[in-house]
């Protein structure tokens, strides 16, 4: 075989450059998986609609919603962290990413190292909301109450890892109460039961009940953040209606799983910035109490920064609060 010359070398390597490597196709090839890791009509599948929408336009391939439910989120968390590593599955997740890794001791799946942070999406303030004909009219009637009821009290959730169980250990440690807890896939179909008056109460993001609070579909005691809900400035927090040092506020982030190509992952990061820059999106996020992330925020490096700090801050807490999935 003769030898290549050096100039048939050089060329080879600027074909090399120029064309992606063989077999490999520009990315997205194909539509891309959004794993919800929540049921549909709940407050992470909402925000994840109204990012795939934008989303597909500016990738230019349909984003597909799936809704992986089940076991407080970590069953969607597993599927992306598993999933071939090539940006065509990816997952919307929440504050669970940063209570799981305490709060559960045993996964099938990495629950810190198995993902690559896209950015984070936006940070969503949580209301207590029970059912209308609840025997409570505020925060302390309530705590009254669920001191009273003790286990014939109930308190919905979206499983042990969700935002809503979490704020529901926060508060019936704070205030003594033992409650059954009734999990479900997510709190869409938690908030039905709300509606319905078989489930006494629910806390839950803004991006759900601000619509119930506003039909009067339910009663509606406080948010467990520092500031009141710019867009529901009637409700008192927390610690103004008597229960101080309860806190906690749900932030959302896209994530793809470990070992995806730093291209496809700021491919992704771009069309981020893109879907929360979008108009339409910002309305609509303001419609239902929140608001998009800074673009700076809306990258891999704040996100992981924000994850890896939020792990830290929330493990003492659980460790108190003893809520293990074990
Ligand atoms: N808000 C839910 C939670 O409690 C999850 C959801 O359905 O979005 O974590």
């Amino acid at each position: 075989m003769p030898h290549p010359t050096r100039r048939g070398l050089a060329a080879a390597g600027l074909a090399l450059l120029a064309a992606p490597a063989l077999g490999q196709q520009p990315y997205p090839s194909r539509p891309v998986s959004l794993i919800i890791p929540f049921a549909a009509g709940g407050p992470t599948d909402i925000v994840g609609r109204l990012l795939a929408e934008t989303m597909s336009r500016d990738l230019g391939q349909p984003v597909v919603v799936e809704n992986a439910t089940g076991a407080g989120g970590t069953l969607g968390a597993q599927r992306v962290a598993t999933a071939r590593p090539d940006g065509h599955t990816i997952l919307l997740h929440h504050i669970g990413m940063g209570v799981i890794p305490t709060m559960y001791r045993r996964l099938a799946y990495d629950p810190v190292n198995g993902f690559e942070p896209i950015g984070l999406v936006t940070e969503v303030q949580m209301t207590l909301v029970g059912r209308r004909d609840l025997a409570a009219n505020n925060l302390t009637e309530l705590v009254a109450l669920m001191r009273s009821q003790g286990d014939r009290f109930n308190l919905a959730d979206a499983g042990i890892g969700s935002s809503s169980a979490l704020c529901g250990a926060l508060l019936t440690h704070a205030i003594g109460a033992r409650p059954t807890n009734i999990p479900f896939r997510g709190t869409g179909p938690a908030m039905q039961e709300i509606l319905g008056g078989r489930v006494d109460l629910l806390c839950d993001q803004t991006t759900q009940t601000t619509e119930y609070i506003r039909g009067g579909q339910v009663k509606v005691f406080a948010t467990p953040s520092r500031n009141r809900i710019a867009t529901l400035p009637d409700i008192p927090t927390t610690a103004e209606a008597g229960l101080p040092g309860f806190e906690i506020t749900v932030w959302h982030g896209l994530y793809a799983p470990r070992g995806t190509p730093a291209p496809v992952v700021a491919r992704l990061t771009q069309s981020l910035q893109a879907a929360l820059r979008d108009p339409k999106v910002i309305e609509r996020f303001a419609a239902i109490g929140t608001a998009p992330v800074e673009q700076s925020e809306a990258t891999p490096e704040a996100h992981r920064r924000f994850w890896t700090a939020d792990i830290a801050k929330w493990r003492p807490v659980i460790e108190a609060t003893g809520q293990y999935a074990d």
